[in-house]
């Protein structure tokens, strides 16, 4: 049967593709082709391999004229030549053109119609598939006229040969190259299912502020009761985006990305990544309850009863599940919300640093979203094992073509025209830095988001930080007064004054790298 008339699928004619399997369908092929397990509450779990993370030092996009002058070349968008594109797109084709079945995903992103884009995944594997079907927007059936915008090949279990590897000019087995202008990915020696996600993200990143559109990397939710009270959660992985955004009084619109238009914040996913390492039913109910058949995990540990270890990290610290948003319980469907009230910026300050909440100004708020600090945690990306300061611009370096000060103004002009509130959360270490403090409880954060959201903190009188100059609320209702003034949580205070001014140098380090306003500048911390 034909699949379509689209020029980069037409060599899988006569193959036998299977689009838009059921979601039974895939996970009993899953099953029985050994690519992966039922565990006892229903979901499919499956084992990524060598990479159990993000790849981002094997990600190239192809340098074009037509986008060349968009994109913040450098480490995270490292260019590719089109020759070097073609010949990884012409190794990948005779990959999977090779294979006796192939799976196919044909749906959406974007739950705002009009800024939705057709997405196609192409995979060896069943669970790549039910991967996508669960975490983009699945349409209805099959439709074989149905043309993707963007076409993500997904050759996961293939390996490079040095030869190939040197023919497109990587040094692995793993490459992941990206073309804006054939708005093509190709996924190669990587079975890890967020580079699927991400890849799509990245796109979105780049075409959408074409239409007038704010890209972001945040979760959102709403209040049940009153629909103008919309929150973002902006956050690099591990700060808190999925936990945080769901919320039992609040109806979750979505938890990692979302387009900002004029008429307000739409998801860009039709579900969730949420993490499951020390997952509990009493921490996390929403999440524990989400996760069932439909749902795919991501190197868990399965007990001999097939009850998933969420506790066991060795596989990895990262481990992950997705399900469709409608899992979660009242979620809002479409995942499209009217204009933010507050954004809340989330920060995992392992260097126990930062106050635990702080009122930022409009111009802190730039200064704080284009230096996108937090501390890098075990798991999310190859390599890292222990927390590692790190700035990711925009909170989401990895997934941003273009300079971080062209999303930062895209944030002031809505931060203003909406009178939005901003926030920053410290969701990492208090009373000292990682091995000496500890992780604030979630339970405390969780109290200051509800207390910024309802309105408790709108009159609350502030004190400044001495040299970030973050202005801290001096009551929160339901968190300890004392853990407010992060230096009075550390036994030593002359330690807490050393490691705040070793963490001023390093922003004032980064920022130096930005085009910044004076008084954007200025609002960055002493040193
Ligand atoms: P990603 O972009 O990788 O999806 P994320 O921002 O969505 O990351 P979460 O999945 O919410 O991050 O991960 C936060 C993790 O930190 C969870 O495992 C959560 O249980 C844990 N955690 C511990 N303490 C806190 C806290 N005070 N606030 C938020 N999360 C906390
Ligand atoms: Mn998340």
């Amino acid at each position: 049967m034909p699949t379509t008339a689209d020029d980069r699928l037409i060599f899988l004619d006569g193959r036998t593709v299977h689009t838009n399997l059921p979601v039974a369908d895939l996970v009993e092929q899953a099953v029985q082709r050994g690519e992966g397990h039922l565990a006892a509450n229903g979901a499919l779990n499956v084992h990524t391999g060598s990479r159990s993370g993000r790849s981002p030092g094997d990600k190239y996009l192809e340098d074009t004229p037509g986008i060349h002058g968009n994109i913040d070349w450098g480490k995270v968008n490292q260019p590719c030549t089109p020759e070097q594109f073609s010949k990884l797109e012409s190794i990948v084709r005779e990959y999977l053109g090779s294979c006796d079945d192939l799976y196919r995903f044909d749906g959406f992103a974007g739950a705002d119609e009009r800024y939705r884009c057709r997405v196609s995944v192409v995979a060896k594997e069943a669970w790549h598939t039910l991967f996508a079907s669960t975490l983009f927007i699945p349409s209805e059936g099959t439709d074989p006229s149905f043309a993707p915008d963007w076409t993500i090949f997904d050759a996961g279990a293939l390996e490079l040969s040095p030869e190939q590897a040197a023919a497109v000019g990587v040094s692995g087995k793993i490459a992941i190259f990206q073309s804006l202008e054939r708005k093509m990915v190709l996924i190669v020696g990587t079975r890890y299912a967020g580079e699927i996600k991400k890849s799509i993200f990245y796109a979105m990143n780049h075409d959408l502020p074409d239409s007038g559109v704010f890209p972001m990397h945040c979760s959102c939710n709403v209040d049940r009761e009153d629909a103008e009270n919309v929150a973002l959660f902006f956050g690099l992985s591990g700060t808190g985006k999925t936990t945080l955004s769901a919320d039992p009084e609040r109806a979750l619109v979505g938890d990692d990305e979302h387009g900002w238009s004029a008429d307000g914040v739409f998801n860009v996913e039709g579900g969730c990544y949420a993490k499951c390492i020390r997952l509990s039913e009493e921490g996390e109910p929403e999440i524990w309850n989400a996760i069932r058949f439909g749902s795919v995990l991501e190197n868990v540990v399965l007990q001999p009863n097939r009850q998933p270890d969420y506790d066991d990290g060795s596989v990895t610290e990262n481990t992950r599940v997705t399900y469709p948003i409608r899992f979660m319980e009242g979620a809002l469907q479409p995942s499209v919300a009217g204009h933010p009230r507050h954004v809340i910026f989330l920060t995992a300050d392992a260097t126990g640093v930062l106050p635990p909440i702080s009122r930022l100004t409009s111009e802190q708020a730039q200064y704080y979203f284009v230096n996108g600090y937090t501390s890098k945690l075990a798991g999310t990306e190859a390599g890292v094992t222990e927390p590692v300061p790190n700035f990711s611009p925009c909170f989401g370096g990895p997934f941003m073509p273009r300079p971080p000060v062209f999303y930062a103004r895209m944030l002031a002009d809505r931060i203003a025209e909406h009178g939005t509130k901003v926030w920053l959360l410290n969701t990492g270490w208090s009373g000292g830095g990682y091995g000496v403090g500890s992780r604030f409880p979630l339970a405390h954060t969780r109290a200051m988001v509800h207390a910024i959201l309802d309105g408790s903190l709108d009159n609350v009188p502030c004190q400044p930080h001495p040299i970030f100059g973050l202005l801290t609320p001096e009551t929160v209702p339901g968190v300890p007064a004392e853990l407010l003034d992060p230096r009075s949580t550390w036994s030593d205070p002359v330690a807490y004054d050393q490691a705040a001014t070793a963490l001023a140098e390093k922003f004032r380090t980064n920022d130096a790298k930005f085009n910044l306003d004076d008084a954007v500048r200025a609002s960055g911390p002493t040193v």
